[in-house]
């Protein structure tokens, strides 16, 4: 199979990895947004065969786990959950290529639908990054800071130290069950099934210690601003902390935090004399601005409110103007999704909020008109309930509104 192929496609989770050589991650320090030429390598690169070190014995117990894993692969890339957007796909493929450095060949990365934060490598060179991790991130350095994190796994041989604890059958068969429902459900149902399974590969905190080493070796080399790294722990803890009756997040199960680490690296990204500071955020929204709404959409679909309060309301905090009526308009969403308390009383505020704010979506209006009907301000209603019509004209509920209009005196 060639490179192209394997790595235009996507997938699905698994946590551990494969070293093929003991060298840290290494490139020739280049400006990080000199996008293209990894990329054409990776793509003309036939992935050369596992290092024999790696690679198990011929009929011993471990070459029958690999060979599981080789088929969690193909069945990977039918899932669907595959992101399959090219764009998208060639973006992250490039900055995995840059921090994986020697290791790019031996490196398929799939980012799969799947709205919450985690990434994970897999002992065969399968990289695995959820749709979730990047609503939460906010630029290229981040990217790169995480992906370096899980290339450093695999460079460092953790994920195969992990994949050889594997020895019963039990997990072997939660290996083929997360195969089988990536490919076959979809949506987030399947998430308790793979976070278990996840769970199997738990990094101690020396490995997760020395992957950030080398993630920020490598982000640095290739002058991404260290402190990224840091920002995005710092927010994700911050998630996490939202969680208290829920199971932990997902990239946490596998990567184990504690404040103790998140104190490790920001001191990790202190130590860097003369940091670079290219956070290359543009660059970052866009590729990723495109699917925004789509990853506001299952964001919410997840029903996990304060958690999606929490990381709305930071994306805002951090958003161009142009972003902040949809935020906004996703802030509303949340908390009247959510309806606890004065929750729907937030979310009406946040709904006129968003209306007057750059690049709300015609849903707003809606909401600010059915709130004002609501209120009895029907010429309020009537002006907001219009304009919705005007911009969606062919959305599936506009015969509704059509009806709310008449029942408020007035046609479109
Ligand atoms: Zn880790």
């Amino acid at each position: 199979m060639s490179c192209v192929r394997r790595l235009s496609l996507a997938g699905i989770v698994l946590a551990c990895s494969m070293g093929l050589h003991a060298t840290p991650a290494q490139s020739t320090p280049s400006t990080a947004g000199s996008t293209g030429s990894t990329a054409a390598t990776m793509q003309t690169t036939p992935a050369p065969p596992p290092a024999s070190s790696a690679q198990p014995a011929p009929g011993s117990d471990e070459a029958e786990l690999w060979y599981a894993m080789e088929r969690a692969e193909t069945e990977l890339k039918r899932s669907p959950l595959l992101v399959r957007d090219p764009a998208l796909n060639a973006y992250v493929r490039d900055v995995a290529c840059k921090v994986a450095g020697d290791q790019c060949p031996n490196i398929r990365v799939y980012i799969m639908d799947v709205p919450q934060f985690n990434a994970s490598m897999a002992p065969n060179g399968m990289l695995v990054l959820w749709s979730g991790a990047l609503l939460r991130m906010r630029d290229e350095a981040e990217l790169a800071f995480v992906l370096g994190h899980e290339t450093g796994h695999f460079t460092a041989r953790h994920s195969l130290q992990q994949w050889r604890k594997l020895k019963t059958a039990s997990a072997w068969m939660s290996v083929f069950q997360i195969v089988a429902y990536g490919a076959g459900a979809g949506g987030v149902a399947q998430l308790g099934t793979l976070a278990g399974a996840a769970a199997l590969f738990k990094y101690s905190r020396d490995m997760e210690r020395e992957a950030d080493r080398l993630g920020f070796a490598s982000v640095v080399a290739h002058g991404w601003a260290p402190q990224a790294g840091a920002d995005l722990w710092a927010r994700m803890w911050r998630e996490e902390q939202t969680r208290k009756y829920d199971r932990p997040l997902q990239i946490f199960s596998t990567h184990p935090a504690s404040q103790e680490r998140l104190d490790d690296i920001k001191a990790a990204a202190a130590t860097i004399a003369d940091p670079p500071t290219d956070f290359g955020r543009e660059r970052y929204r866009a590729a990723v601005h495109p699917l925004l709404v789509k990853l506001l959409d299952e964001e919410l679909a997840q029903r996990r409110y304060a958690g999606s309060i929490l990381v709305i309301s930071e994306l805002l905090d951090d958003a161009p103007a142009e972003d902040k009526g949809l935020l906004t308009f996703y802030l509303g969403e949340a908390y009247r999704r959510r309806g606890l308390g004065d929750d729907r009383k937030k979310a009406s505020t946040y709904y006129a909020q968003a209306i007057a704010l750059p690049g709300a979506p015609p849903a707003a209006w809606r909401e600010v008109g059915l709130a004002r009907r609501n209120a009895g301000d029907l010429t309020g209603a009537r002006s907001a309930l219009q304009r919705y019509l005007a911009d969606a004209p062919a959305a599936e509920d506009a015969a509704f509104i059509r009806r709310d209009l008449d029942t408020l005196g007035e046609t479109p």
